[in-house]
């Protein structure tokens, strides 16, 4: 390895989901307790990036339990928010379409609506969990309960895969 992912402190990466610095442990001496892994650096390196706090703390790799939150973050949009906002209403269409493929009910035009103005209200798009990797599940993650009564389920060998 070479510079920026070598210098006097170790051997750094970046975090492949919030692109944060990441410092590798374990390569050259065994550790203890764990195999080699990489660890947030929660400062900046120079030549890798430098340390962003509320993409780290949004970051699923760093937290034990990785369950959306689903509830807007404090504070003004930013331009994160904004490139996530501008993909859904340009993608709509291929949410739907991924979560067709991917869910075992069938998702109607009225409840693709429903879905929609969910998301609206609850400004989806500013979730502390939300980035341009995962809004389909975010967008389906929005709806706290979906009424499935009366709703058709594709024909499946075996439910419980699901
Ligand atoms: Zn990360």
């Amino acid at each position: 390895m070479q510079k920026p992912y070598v210098n006097a402190d170790g051997y750094y990466a970046y975090c492949p989901h919030c692109e944060n610095p990441v410092k590798l442990l374990g390569l050259l001496k065994p550790l203890k307790r764990h195999g080699p892994h990489g660890r947030h650096a929660k400062y900046d390196v120079s030549g890798i990036n430098s340390f962003n706090k509320i993409k780290y703390e949004n970051c699923p790799y760093h937290r034990k339990h990785a369950n959306y939150i689903t509830e807007p973050h404090l504070g003004e949009e930013t331009d994160e928010d904004l490139r996530i906002y501008n993909m859904v209403r340009e993608h709509f269409d291929h949410i739907i379409y991924l979560l067709k493929q991917s869910l075992p009910i069938v998702i109607t035009s009225s409840m693709a609506e429903r879905l929609l103005q969910n998301y609206i209200t609850h400004r989806g798009w500013m979730f502390r969990d939300a980035d341009l990797n995962n809004i389909p599940w975010v967008f389906i993650n929005a709806m706290h309960g979906i009424d499935l009564f009366g709703a058709l389920i594709k024909k499946i060998q075996n439910l419980r895969d699901f």
